[in-house]
């Protein structure tokens, strides 16, 4: 029974030299890994530049884009917004053809028929039907470039308002202007007949077309006819 209590005794004693052992390695491991956490913590926060700043910065870099694209819109916006406000450049066109109607539209984009030539096609300019002998005037003042004259667009004056920015007069009858001169806005270049081989079968009137760097542009950039 001594033997029985002694041995109980050692192994109680041992359990709790055991207990207390397990306990301090359980605090030491503890303490261990809180130290590791803090030190792993400690070097992320000492240590941004390589682990954490690059996520950091990806996010900003995100946000900045996001915001740069912002920012961009809203420039883009302003830019619009200021392209808006400086409508005093804006060129705006009077009437080639005084109470003229308009035939034939400006169609690029689309075929359109001609009844002249019997198929259907694009239209370069817009025609102002008007009777023939009618005044056909300059919409903004500038140079008369060229007095041209071929059977299929007639006769034919175009008129340089600098810029890039030219209007071409077709299907004159007469011409009352020179290579080289100068016109002021409402100063008249000829008269509306049907000279215009291409379009003969519409009748009396002026093909106007409008001509900025090279390419056909669409005269209702800078025309306000409104009547038809
Ligand atoms: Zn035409």
């Amino acid at each position: 029974m001594n033997k029985i209590k002694s041995g109980a005794k050692k192994v109680g004693q041992f359990l709790r030299k055991n207990i207390y052992y397990v306990l301090i390695f359980c605090c030491v491991a503890a303490i261990a890994t809180m130290f590791t956490v803090a030190m792993v913590q400690q070097n992320r926060d000492e240590t941004p530049v390589i682990n954490q700043k690059p996520d950091l910065d990806d996010n900003n870099d995100d946000n900045q884009n996001q915001d740069g694209n912002n920012d961009n819109d809203d420039n883009d916006n302003n830019d619009n917004d200021n392209d808006e406000q400086t409508p005093p450049q804006k060129i705006t066109f009077i009437n080639p053809v005084e109470d003229a109607v308009v035939g034939k539209e400006f169609s690029m984009d689309a075929l359109v028929w001609s009844s002249t030539l019997k198929q259907y096609m694009t239209h370069s300019g817009v025609d102002f039907m008007a009777e023939e002998g009618t005044a056909v005037v300059a919409v903004y003042g500038g140079t008369v470039e060229s007095v041209t004259n071929d059977t299929l667009n007639g006769l034919t004056v175009t008129v340089n308002h600098g810029n890039g920015l030219k209007t071409i007069y077709g299907s004159l009858g007469e011409s009352k202007v020179e290579v080289g001169q100068t016109l002021t806005q409402g100063q008249q270049i000829g008269t509306v007949s049907d000279s215009c081989l291409a379009e003969s079968a519409d009748g009396s009137h002026l093909h106007f077309e409008v001509n900025l760097n090279g390419e056909i542009t669409d005269p209702y950039e800078y025309l306000t006819v409104s009547e038809k």
